[in-house]
């Protein structure tokens, strides 16, 4: 017989790259500075026939993905909103994986299945939502959407006489789907998920800050009648803009409508007592989908949604089969989300929560949505950069001016494009950029724990330094 691999060897290899890696966070490349043929001439080759020592695997992967790793949870990561993750997050998310337990039933992770329970009243008293909502612990807010807009699915039909379960959506009364202009693409992926189809989304007019208007809503429902959703921003991607809840929920409830929304990052903003009011009336709505994995800063991946009809919820993602015996007493995962074997997503969130408690969280959303005012008043006063949209929350916008004689918008874009590519290529701080009222411009975009004041006067450095050489090229090349 084999001897049984030991584990320990590969283990602590793990922990030793690891801690180099978080150590090395302040002087390697913020971005990727390997070309995609290169991965992979050094990760491919002939399938393994043989095996291989597991401590060697991991020495050997990690040498070969050396370079290739972005820099996302390190203090100077400001594209997209990506977050990074808590010491006792990552930790605890190392033991889940230790632990690997399936979790859709309580018998497959009893622990899992209450720290679940814990975490979810815990994420609901943060946020200050109804108490009483369920939740599900998802792979992201995609799938949070999808899990909460089928429980709207299921219960607007079911007010027509559908079941929606039983008999699908051949013959149902149709479901619209009102929404935002700046909605996420997760919400016309979840309407498709769902068989509602996008062409039942329709956009919304938003006003100059990127609010549904209540006219808009107003003209939707004069339209029609017929079983409806609203999906709500909380806050959108490019400039983290609040749809005015407290005016558009009750005007949606009155034509009978269920209203979700989608507050991936921005729902966190109600730990903060500076930025809470940005949310009046959120509470109202009727399902919420939002990410630990983001402005939580736990590890990939973990999304949350939180929903008001309990029954609709579980009539929704229920299932029963003969091999399984619900304990009564206890949480089954299977019943509230839509996997089946699932990753324990509990432990890292209960970490991240201890860890910081309230307080710790409400410090780290004011710190990023601080460090975010600084970088974009900061890199938008440097000579050839202007500050398109100063953060109200953790995402701002800057542009940067072609300095050619005559430069028109077009070049003003071209040029923004190569300014962002111009700074990643520094290695200094990373960038994404985002077409805004159609024009182009970098985001700006702080949601990581370990983002410091020092971090940020560094990536102002670095974009000072690329202006300086691109207009001085520029300059020469007009000479
Ligand atoms: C990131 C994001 C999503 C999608 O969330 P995932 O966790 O990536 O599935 C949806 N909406 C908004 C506003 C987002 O920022």
């Amino acid at each position: 017989m084999r001897p049984r691999a030991l584990a320990s060897p590969a283990l602590h290899r793990a922990v030793h790259h690891a801690l180099q890696w978080i150590d090395g966070l302040d002087d390697r490349p913020v971005g990727s500075t390997v070309a995609p043929e290169d991965l992979r001439r050094r990760l491919g080759g002939p399938l393994p026939q043989s095996r291989t020592d597991a401590a060697a695997v991991i020495d050997e992967l990690v040498a070969a993905t050396e370079g290739a790793h972005l820099g996302s949870v390190g203090g100077r990561f400001f594209a997209w909103v990506i977050g990074g993750a808590l010491p006792a997050a990552l930790a605890a998310d190392w033991l889940t994986s230790t632990w690997d337990q399936p979790s859709a039933l309580y018998r497959c992770g009893p622990a899992a299945s209450i720290v679940e329970e814990v975490a979810g009243a815990w994420v609901k008293e943060l946020l200050d939502l109804p108490r009483d909502t369920s939740f599900a612990f998802t792979t992201g807010c995609q799938l949070a959407h999808f899990t909460a807009l089928a429980a709207a699915r299921h219960a607007l039909l079911a007010r027509t006489g559908w079941n929606v379960e039983a008999d699908g959506l051949c013959g149902a009364p149709p479901i619209r789907v009102l929404t935002s202009e700046h909605r996420h693409g997760s919400i016309d992926r979840a309407v498709r998920f769902l068989g509602i189809g996008t062409r039942s989304l329709i956009p919304l007019r938003t006003d100059a800050d990127a609010r549904i208007t209540m006219e808009a809503l107003d003209d939707a429902f004069r339209e029609s009648h017929g079983p409806t959703i609203v999906v709500l921003n909380a806050a959108d991607l490019n400039v983290a803009a609040f749809d005015p809840f407290a005016e558009l929920i009750p005007r949606a409830h009155a034509a009978g409508a269920w209203v979700h929304i989608d507050g991936a990052f921005g729902l966190f903003a109600r730990v903060s007592r500076a930025k809470r009011s940005l949310l009046a009336g959120v509470e109202a709505a009727d399902s919420w989908a939002t990410d630990a994995h983001k402005w939580l800063n736990v590890p990939f991946d973990c999304g949350i949604c939180i929903i008001r009809d309990r029954a609709a919820h579980r009539a929704a993602m229920t299932v029963s089969a003969s091999y399984m015996s619900p304990d009564s007493n206890a949480r089954d995962q299977i019943d509230w989300t839509p996997e089946w074997s699932r990753r324990s997503r509990g432990f890292a969130v209960y970490a991240a929560l201890r860890e910081l408690g309230a307080e710790g969280l409400e410090a780290l959303i004011d710190d990023t949505c601080a460090h975010c005012r600084e970088l974009v008043s900061g890199l938008g006063g440097l000579p050839g950069a202007e500050s398109v949209v100063l953060p109200q929350l953790n995402q701002g916008l800057v542009r940067f001016r072609d300095p050619a004689p005559g430069a028109q918008d077009d070049d003003h874009d071209r040029y923004t494009d190569t300014v962002i590519q111009a700074i990643n290529a520094t290695g200094e701080a990373f960038f994404s950029g985002t077409t805004w009222k159609g024009r182009r411009a970098m985001r700006v975009s702080v949601v990581n724990w370990r983002t410091t004041s020092a971090d940020v006067r560094r990536a102002i450095e670095a974009a000072r330094l690329v202006l300086s050489t691109l207009s001085l090229t520029c300059a020469t090349s007009v000479d």
